[in-house]
Formats: C-alpha cells, structure tokens, sequence
C-alpha cells in the first residue's frame, strides 16, 4: 500500500494525518497528491466519501507557507460542506500552525472580519459571503496562490457559477486551480477549460464498482401508499441509521413530522432549515440521538456521514446522477447498505434509465404485509427480552411486584406488549399529494420528445427545493392544521 510520504508528503504532515487516522492514501488522494505537489492543475472527479478533501488539502497545505498571506481560497456550494471542508484542513494543517477562516453566510459578518484580521493562510467559504467581503474590501485576494472549487457540480447547479467567475477575476496572481467534483456532466468540462489552460484530469471509478456492498431495491407504489409502505419497510428493515429523500421542502417537513408522530426519532433537514439547527441535527444524527434523517437532495448533498444503513428514495430522484449521489449515502467505506427507491408507475422511465446504467433489471420489492412486519415486531421484542435479562433492573423491582397484585403474570405481560406495540400504530396521518415526476418520452420518439423533456426536467430542478402545494399541513404532533 502506498503511504502519504511516498506521494511526497511532509512528515510534519503525515503526522497531523495519522493523528485524523488517516494512514494511507485513498485512490483519489494517491492520483492527485503528486499533481498538486507539482503544481499542475488538476480536474479531479470521484463518488462523494472518496476523501476528496484530503485530495487536494494534503497536496495544498504543503505548497503555502505560514507567513505568505492569505494562499489558498476554496469555495464550497453550501455552508455545511465548507464548515466541514475548513475543519478538515484545520487538523491537516495543525503541525503547520495554519489558520482557517470558514466563511459563510446566515453568521455574524463582523466575527468573521475579526476572523481574517487574524492573518489565515487559508480561506474556506461559500460563494455568496466571500464575494460580500471582497465588496466591503474586508477580504483581499492579492497573496491567493491556489483556488479550489470543491462540488463544483454542485456550485454549477445552484447556480454559483457567475459568483465564481467574479471572484476568479480578482485574483491577480497565477494561481494554480483544482476544480474537483462528484460528477463530471460536460458543463464541467466545460468550466475546467474556462479556467484552467493546462491540466490534468484525474477520475476513479465508477460509484457501482467502488461500492459493491449497496443492495438496490424499488418499489411500486401510489402516492396514498407510500405513508405506509415505508412504515413498513422501517419496521421489517430496523435500520440502524436512515436517510429518506423527499422531493420538496414541505415533503420533507411532512414526512419527519409523520414519523415523530409514530414514535419513530426522525428529523427533517432542507434549506430553509437555520444553519444552527441544522449542525444540530446532523450532530444528533451522527451520535446516534436520531435514526432517521428526512431530507432533499440539496440538503444531503456532500454532507459526510457515516454508517448510514438504509436510504429511502421516498420520492423518485430526479435523474441518475441524482440517484448514484442519494444511494451512495449508504455502503460506505466496507460496510454493506440498502436502497429502497418508491416509483409511481408514471415513473417507471426514470427507473429504466436507472437500470440500463446499472446494466441490471432492479430488484422489486413489494410492501409488507401486516403478517410480515407483525412477525419482525415480535422476533425484535424477543430478542430485545432477552438482551433485558442480562441487565441488573432490581429498581424495577417494586413496580413489579404492584403490577402481580393486579393480575396473573400472563395477563400483566400482554398488556405491556400491547401499550409497546401499538405505540406506532395508532396515529393516522395522510401526506400531502406530491405530482409525481414529469412523464417521459418513450426511446423510439425520442429526437421528437427530447428537447421537451430536457426543459422539463430542468423545471422540476428548480423547483426540487421548494414546496407545490399546501393544502394541509401537520404539527409536530401529527396533528394536522390548516395552514
Ligand atoms: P468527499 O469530499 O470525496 O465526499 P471527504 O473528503 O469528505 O470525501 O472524506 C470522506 C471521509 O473519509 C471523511 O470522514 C474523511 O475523514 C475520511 N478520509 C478521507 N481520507 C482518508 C484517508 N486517507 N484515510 C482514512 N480516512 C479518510
Ligand atoms: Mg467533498
């Protein structure tokens, strides 16, 4: 196995690795790392959770120094991924003594000033904010060495790429670029030659070859069956962690409130979330206080977690990019995942497009019947009875003892099963109707159709974030209330 120190790494640095415990290069970061020492620019493509930040910090942190300014400026499309980028190159860069500046948007502006008072060699940030500070000339770009776009995928979607073209134009400097991103659609291609003349462009493999542990399902389902089936699905699969997708924003909010209501530990995450509660959750998520994350694609995007068990597409992604990004939130790292993607039959193009990359037909899977997640409720509570008995509860003791005095020990037991059992079960709640994605055309009238469906798709991008209809809504208590 190849070691940082062979790739050219410091041994300052390859200490501050080992102390993240990172011991050896991964794919992406040993084909990149000598590039960057190099100097050369670099396109660089892998599935997210490839190590991408490492891919060009490592190399990155070796190239600037403690006393030359303000080096290397790197822009994330989201305050999440360059809160997380930024806190990764700090421990990267800890034997250096670098400073990082995170910078984003929907925090204190001043802090942030005092922040880069500071003299950081390295600056982390968000389009938007970062173009605020250079127009109150409270962040000059004149020492930039090296520029990094991270997501860049992501950064051209959301529609960041005039921002970035404006930030490009005041660095004076030749500054070396690395454009790296999970996905590589002509678009960025494209930018890559607009911003880079000579440069390398380095890919690893594809997410299916990389991540062989994802067991991929679909399931066929109305609308008004979705609620259910994948109450079904939770009970039957016991996920340890979830992620489920939702299309919209209000999907979402109904969705996580649907399933605190049944007792499950869900929350909803999407962006009009508060960048406060958001760290939150996803803290909460990541020590295990919840199990299921509701979220839409936006939201989940480039946000590193691990040991995710379960993702459920509980509406159809938009597209297959959209999907490999989604599934591969689970089956990280060695570990193996399930994917379940819920389709309304109008849907059943997008799932061909999905499988004919694949190159496999996807397995079916139907709801559950009420037999099955009966039979995997009790065989959980057996096994939950017998882990009990190994645990001392003598405090329980006395309670015990109240209970027998009201009945026979049978009885007592059956209605204590009842009160568990049927704690999520009893509240009836009913989504939102959610328009299913835009028909297809069928292959043979395609040249007819494509351009249609092209604009189509891109329509419903637009709108993935955001709400289409509010006729009900529900309460945290899954009551529901007019809006
Ligand atoms: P990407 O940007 O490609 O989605 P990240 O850079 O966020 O991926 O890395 C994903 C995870 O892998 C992070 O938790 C990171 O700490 C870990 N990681 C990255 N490089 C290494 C390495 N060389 N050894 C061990 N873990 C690593
Ligand atoms: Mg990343």
């Amino acid at each position: 196995m190849t070691t940082f120190q062979e790739l050219g790494v410091s041994l300052e640095t390859v200490s501050s690795l080992n102390d993240m415990g990172f011991f050896n290069p991964t794919g992406i970061q040993e084909e990149t790392i000598p590039y960057v020492l190099s100097g050369i620019d670099v396109l660089a493509q892998a599935q997210t959770g490839s190590g991408k930040t490492g891919a060009f910090g490592i190399p990155l942190i070796e190239r600037i120094s403690k006393d030359g300014g303000i080096q290397a400026l790197i822009l994330a499309p989201t305050r999440e991924l360059a809160q997380q980028v930024g806190e990764q190159l700090r421990l990267m860069s800890k034997n250096k003594n670098f400073k990082v500046s995170i910078i984003f948007g929907g925090t204190s502006i001043e802090r942030q000033i005092k922040d880069i008072k500071k003299s950081p060699q390295i600056i982390v940030g968000t389009p938007g904010r970062i173009i605020d500070h250079i127009n109150r000339k409270t962040l000059k770009l004149d020492t930039v060495t090296n520029i990094v776009l991270d997501e860049a995928d992501e950064m051209l979607n959301m529609g960041f790429i005039d921002d970035v073209r404006f930030i490009l134009s005041k660095v004076e400097n030749n500054y070396q670029t690395l454009l790296f991103s999970a996905t590589m659609p002509k678009p960025i291609m494209e930018l890559a030659k607009q911003f880079m003349t000579d440069y390398k462009v380095v890919k690893t493999m594809s997410l299916e070859e990389l991540n062989p542990n994802i067991e991929e399902f679909a399931s066929l389902l109305k609308e008004s069956e979705k609620l259910s089936a994948l109450e079904g699905f939770l009970e039957v699969h016991n996920p340890k962690l979830a992620i489920i997708f939702g299309r919209t924003k209000k999907r979402v909010d109904e969705l996580s409130s649907a399933l605190s209501a049944k007792g499950y530990l869900s929350e909803g995450l999407h962006g009009d979330i508060t960048q406060s509660k958001r760290l939150e959750i996803l803290k909460k998520f990541k020590n295990n206080t919840i199990q299921i994350l509701v979220a839409t694609d936006v939201a989940a995007r480039g946000i590193d977690i691990s040991g995710v068990t379960h993702v459920y597409n509980f509406d159809m992604p938009q597209d297959t990019e959209s999907y490999t990004h989604r599934i591969g939130r689970t089956g990280r790292a060695g570990n193996s995942g399930v994917a379940v993607t819920f389709l309304n039959p109008v849907e059943m193009p997008y799932l061909r497009d999905i499988e004919s990359k694949k190159g496999e037909r996807m397995k079916m899977l139907r709801p559950y019947t009420e037999k099955e997640i009966n039979k995997a409720r009790y065989s959980r509570i057996i096994d939950e009875v017998e882990q009990g008995l190994k645990k001392d509860l003598t405090n329980l003791n006395s309670l015990t003892e109240k209970l027998l005095d009201l009945d026979n020990a049978e009885k007592i037991i059956t209605v204590l099963l009842d009160k568990i059992i049927n704690t999520k079960t009893e509240v009836n709640i009913e989504l939102s109707y959610e328009r299913p994605l835009t028909r297809k055309e069928s292959k043979n009238n395609r040249s007819r159709g494509f351009r249609r469906d092209r604009k189509d798709k891109r329509n419903n991008r637009k709108n993935s974030d955001k709400s289409r209809s509010d006729k009900k809504f529900f309460d945290k208590k899954g009551k529901r209330t007019k809006k």
